[in-house]
């Protein structure tokens, strides 16, 4: 994979990048129209994942040519126990009732795929006419959880990415690419 390009390079914690901004937006340009055919007829409510997704969800969202609604959901986890068990906490529950509309969840990366897990189950119980997932990125070589994604931008290789709504601490939410965090240079 290539560096990250300048002025970014500077930052010795970021590493290779892993999808540049390019095929970035190229993908959701192509991911927009698939959603815009799906959804034909039954325009979607898009349902943020908190804060990780905000920047794939506004770009994913003006790439859509329907009358899109939106909601935000924040969710934390249980303290260790989460990673294992899957039991996540909601910070900040839906604003909209879920009755009967058609339900897209647009979160940022699965890795385990509990955290999916525990939310489809948990809007699905809110009676939706319809609930899929689009990710922005699956990390690849995890043993997931078996969570049912409709839309997946990209696969990627098992390390730490920051970039594009990640963050490590809150920062580099704002890279417009995705890249490699390094633990080891950051000193963490
Ligand atoms: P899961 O429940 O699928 O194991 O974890 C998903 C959540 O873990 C994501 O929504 C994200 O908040 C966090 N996460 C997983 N992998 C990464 C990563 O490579 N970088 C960042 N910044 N967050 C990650």
């Amino acid at each position: 994979m290539p560096p990250v390009p300048p002025p970014y390079d500077i930052n010795l914690d970021l590493g290779e990048l892993v999808v540049p901004e390019d095929v970035l937006q190229a993908r959701i340009l192509e991911l927009g129209r698939q959603i815009t055919e799906d959804y034909q007829g039954r325009p979607p409510l898009l349902v943020g994942v908190l804060k990780g997704a905000f920047v794939f969800m506004a770009d994913l969202a003006r790439a859509i040519d329907l009358p899109v609604e939106f909601d935000f959901m924040a969710v934390s986890s249980y303290g260790a126990a989460t990673k294992t068990s899957g039991v996540v906490r909601i910070v900040k529950d839906l604003d909209l009732d879920l009755t009967d509309r058609h339900v897209l969840i647009v979160e940022d990366i699965v890795d385990s795929g509990l955290t999916l897990s525990y939310l489809r189950k948990n809007l699905l119980a809110r009676n939706p006419a319809s609930l899929e997932i689009c990710a922005l990125l699956v990390r690849e070589g995890n043993a997931a959880t078996e969570v049912d994604l409709r839309y997946v931008a990209f696969r990627i290789p098992p390390a730490f990415v920051v970039g594009y709504g990640l963050d490590v601490a809150e920062r580099y939410r704002n890279l417009p690419f995705v890249c490699v965090y390094n633990e080891k240079v950051a000193g963490h």
